[in-house]
């Protein structure tokens, strides 16, 4: 315990870091954040503070994506194990084989250390585009592993896939259209390889909230009853009715509530023993994705939350199945899932430093009333003299119907801007006096919410949201946000963050705490002079890293995987370093070269130094700096 009764505790209750974090993220009794996880059955933390303090040592500057692929095995342990116990406990004929879809994180290590971690349980990948497959047939080593091939192909890609299988994969191609069927048969017969079939089946039972529409009639993705049925006709017409051997859905990725994996899964289940009556031998039933994260730490039904356990999710899975075979009397199926949000999500952050504060406070400005001043000026000045605790409501509707005058009274010349400027002032210095009244009084009143907001600062962070929680511009998906340090500090500070982006949507105004005044305000610490802020953004590893974009030509940014390491101090290692991208590449995304760059601007500088503006020395150093600016990084550099 500190001042005013602070201690750890409270700091993780308000960040919530045990509620979203599943254990992963701990606050240490020198307040710092440490990530956690099981190694060998040992417990281990990493303290991420000194993970940064060794970046900057190295010259590795923020913000960066701290990735822990630790923390990816240990999701992929607990979702193999997770159907593992329950299908032992419901004595269920099949097995589990599941799949990691690559469009979650393409990131290679990712990639890797999920196949490495799956191996003894033969997990596989899941593709959804040509370039997709092209990585997971490099990629997916283990030959018991499953390929799942989804996604809309052409000709190509579905020759890609035919040879993939005549590598000795296990793959699968789902048909997503009625066209794909008649080109396997072609390639089929073309390469000679007799390739293994699913069908998307699109499902009535709709999915809830935010990916409602990838599933029910009008679904974009998936195969009618009616297709379907032509499908299996096709099929035993020309005889080869032994390539089908799955169904598969998806309802959509972040399902909050549990009852729409229990619909789905009930419905596929009756297709699956219909289609199995019909003398399709399957064996394979894929659930596709869905398995949410709890980004809010809150455990309800909510677009950012869900409402049960990943024990929960597979157990209505597997008991379902289990039910409708058996009351349809057709064997269970194997299980295939395709979880890529709940594997990927908790293993990265990405770390900002705090670089500047703003806010509307003129608390050092000093008005004197002078001579033939404007009436509307001086009321300010006397409001901002009479105003207490118990007329402070009062005044604060006075001086909005002021203000609102004197800004009339502005555009019709009759107050100069600099009474205008005033006037502002005096405004912000009440509103600040109202709100420290209100307070005082430990009263919150709805009025004055806004006014909060307003008064509230707004620290500026280097990094891009559009690069880095694109989610949250497009979608408005809530990620958790935290100091990374001073947790043993109670947080003084309410305020909003901004990104350096030229874009005011680049900002973070909504957060997963609802404690004060309401969700639009963060608990931070006030900056001191000589000394980082550094803040974390949580749950950063599904979709983030690859949906980002160069919006105003940020890029990547720099990039650690960290291992932890028993024998050094630190108890880590720097596992792999990743540069952000430099200028110079996101200059040739947009196809500007670094070579047409450089020599446009010596033809300025030369035209400078003819003009005799430059000397000979000068233009050479402005060559260089250009250059040197080219190759670094596109974030601030301090
Ligand atoms: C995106 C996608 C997934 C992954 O879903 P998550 O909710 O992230 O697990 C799985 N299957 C298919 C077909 C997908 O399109």
């Amino acid at each position: 315990m500190n001042e005013n009764g602070w201690n750890i505790q409270k700091a993780n209750n308000l960040y919530r870091f045990s509620r979203w974090g599943k254990g992963f993220f701990t606050i240490g009794d020198d307040g710092n954040l440490y990530a956690a996880f099981r190694k060998d059955d040992e417990e281990v933390k990493i303290s991420i503070v000194e993970i940064i303090q060794e970046m900057e040592r190295q010259e590795i500057s923020l913000p960066a994506v701290i990735r822990f692929p630790d923390i990816l095995s240990n999701q992929v342990h607990k979702l193999c194990n997770a159907f593992k116990e329950v299908i032992d406990e419901a004595n269920y004929s099949g097995k589990y084989c599941g799949v990691y879809p690559v469009k979650v994180n393409h990131m290679r290590r990712v990639v890797e250390e999920i196949v490495e971690t799956g191996r003894e349980y033969n997990f596989g990948l899941e593709v959804g585009s040509k370039a997709e497959l092209l990585l997971a047939m490099g990629m997916n080593s283990n030959r018991n592993a499953l390929t799942i091939i989804n996604g809309y192909k052409d000709i190509e890609m579905l020759r890609l896939a035919i040879l993939w299988k005549k590598l000795g994969s296990n793959s699968f191609i789902v048909l997503e259209k009625m066209s794909e069927l008649d080109v396997v048969f072609q390639l089929a017969e073309e390469l000679g390889v007799e390739p293994v079939l699913g069908i998307r089946a699109k499902l009535l039972s709709k999915g809830m909230g935010r990916w409602a529409s990838s599933t029910g009639e009008r679904g974009k993705f998936g195969l009618s009853s009616v297709e379907i049925v032509e499908i299996v006709e096709k099929l035993k017409d020309r005889g080869k009715i032994h390539w089908l051997r799955m169904l598969h859905f998806h309802v959509g990725s972040q399902i909050a509530k549990v009852q729409v994996i229990k619909d789905a899964v009930i419905e596929a289940a009756r297709v699956y023993s219909s289609l199995y009556k019909m003398g399709v031998p399957l064996e394979y039933m894929n659930v596709g994705g869905g398995l949410g994260v709890d980004y809010l730490g809150s455990g309800v039904d909510n677009k950012s939350s869900l409402n049960y356990s990943t024990r929960n999710y597979v157990e209505n899975i597997v008991y379902n199945l289990q039910q409708i075979c058996e009351l349809e009397k057709v064997p269970s199926p194997n299980i295939v899932s395709e979880s890529g949000r709940f594997l990927t999500a908790l293993h990265s952050l990405v770390a900002t430093k705090v670089i500047d504060r703003v806010q509307l406070d003129y608390l050092d400005f000093h008005d004197e009333k002078q001579e033939k001043e404007h009436i509307l000026l001086t009321n300010f000045r006397q409001n901002l003299e009479l105003i207490d605790k118990h007329n402070y409501l009062d005044v604060y509707y006075d001086v909005i119907t002021d203000r609102s005058e004197a800004q009339n009274a502005f555009r019709l010349g009759v107050i100069s801007l600099e009474e205008s400027a005033r006037i502002d002032a005096l405004f912000w210095q009440i509103c600040r006096k109202i709100q420290n009244f209100e307070r005082a009084a430990g009263l919150f009143t709805e009025e004055l919410s806004q006014l909060n907001l307003y008064l509230s600062p707004q620290y500026i962070c280097n990094f891009s949201v559009f690069q880095s929680i694109p989610d949250n511009w497009a979608i408005g998906q809530l990620f958790p946000v935290a100091p990374l340090t001073r947790l043993d500090e109670c947080p003084q500070i309410y305020g909003t963050l901004a990104d350096i982006t030229c874009d005011s949507d680049g900002k973070l105004d909504s957060f997963i705490q609802t404690n004060y005044p309401n969700n639009s305000l963060l608990p931070l610490h006030d900056l001191r002079p000589d000394e980082d802020y550094y803040l974390g953004i949580f749950l950063t590893g599904a979709y983030q890293e690859v949906i980002g974009n160069l919006h105003n030509l940020f890029g990547r940014v720099n990039q650690v995987n960290i291992k932890f390491d028993n024998e050094g101090a630190s108890g880590f290692y720097f596992e792999e370093i990743i540069e952000g991208t430099s200028a110079k590449s996101v200059l040739e995304e947009v196809e500007i070269s670094e070579k047409v760059l450089q020599a446009q601007v010596k033809k300025r500088i030369d035209m400078m130094k003819a003009d005799g503006v430059i000397t000979p020395r000068e233009s050479v150093k402005i060559l260089e700096t250009y250059t040197r600016s080219l190759r670094g990084q596109t974030y601030l550099n301090r």
